[in-house]
């Protein structure tokens, strides 16, 4: 299907507008993550409809600790991811259309996801496991309907989307977990990204209105210096403010980093104290 957000360009390139690459595609070829495609000058989704994991989650899961307390939440996703981040837990179906590699899909329809949150008494769908940025028509489709039935909608995501795709979304959407890696190079040398536009859409979520919860994994090595986590928690209160609520999670071995330790407990504990000495008053610790 054709996709929502992107602009024509001559020679039949498009720009795609969905997230902040603003992928810019010749004929016939694919974005970043795998699952946009230029068809003659025209850009299509891949993925819509086409659901890889679907399940019904404690909305603790996601994780919000402070939205809908003690419910389940309705999830589901489609592959595709516009990052790469080498210690992805989910990374049989996030990169599986980078890998071309199979992943059994469901055809499930939007209304079909909202009957079936219903059913089971979710009060909530999520937009979760992969990345709901790069399903945005799939999603944009279900969040109408799951408005009109009284159901709350949640995105787990990275936040790297576009500000188009957020003006598009926000009066849909209710509450977001956003995974903050931080500043440093961490993006740039592992997942392709920036921190800035990752900033800059929590705040517009917060500005909005939208219940916001604030996930980082710390990696030895890569994002866990002191300075690093100081750094982090510095952008936290300076973006969002220090009535932010940010989950510590553990990293333990994924992926292509299945040689790296588990976060040490100590590292985990040593972020909280940062975090509450800068002003964050709610601090959770995941994984542990
Ligand atoms: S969603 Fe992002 S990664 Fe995918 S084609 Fe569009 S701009 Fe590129």
């Amino acid at each position: 299907m054709e996709a929502m957000l992107y602009e024509k360009l001559p020679n039949l390139k498009v720009k795609c507008l969905v997230c902040s690459h603003y992928c810019i595609l010749n004929d016939r070829k694919k974005g970043i993550c795998g699952v946009r495609k230029n068809i003659d000058g025209e850009m299509h989704v891949l993925n819509y409809g086409k659901t890889v994991a679907s399940s019904i989650d404690p909305i603790e899961k996601k994780p919000l600790y402070h939205f809908l307390k003690g419910t389940n939440s309705y999830s589901f996703a489609t592959a595709g991811c516009n990052m790469r981040c080498p210690w992805c837990q989910n990374y049989a179906i996030s990169q599986s259309p980078k890998k071309l590699t199979f992943t059994k899909e469901f055809e499930i329809s939007p209304k079909e996801h909202v009957r079936r949150a219903l059913h089971y008494q979710c009060p909530s769908i999520s937009y979760t496991y992969t990345e709901p940025t790069i399903f945005l028509e799939y999603a944009y489709d279900t969040m109408v309907l799951a408005k009109k039935e009284g159901l709350k909608n949640i995105w787990v995501t990275n936040g790297f989307m576009s500000e188009e795709t957020l003006e598009l979304i926000l009066p849909l959407l209710d509450a977001a977990n956003v995974d903050y890696k931080g500043k440093g190079d961490v993006y740039q040398k592992y997942c392709s990204g920036n921190a800035e536009a990752i900033l800059r859409n929590m705040k517009i979520m917060k500005e909005a209105g939208v219940h916001l919860e604030v996930t980082t994994l710390l990696i030895p090595g890569v994002n866990d210096k002191l300075d690093d986590i100081q750094s982090l928690v510095n952008d936290l209160v300076t973006f969002l403010g220090d009535d932010t609520i940010w989950h510590i999670s553990r990293f333990f071995p994924a992926y292509q980093m299945k040689d790296l330790p588990i976060t040490p407990k100590n590292t985990l504990l040593k972020a909280k104290e940062i975090g509450h000495s800068a002003g964050l008053k709610r601090i959770y610790l995941g994984n542990i």
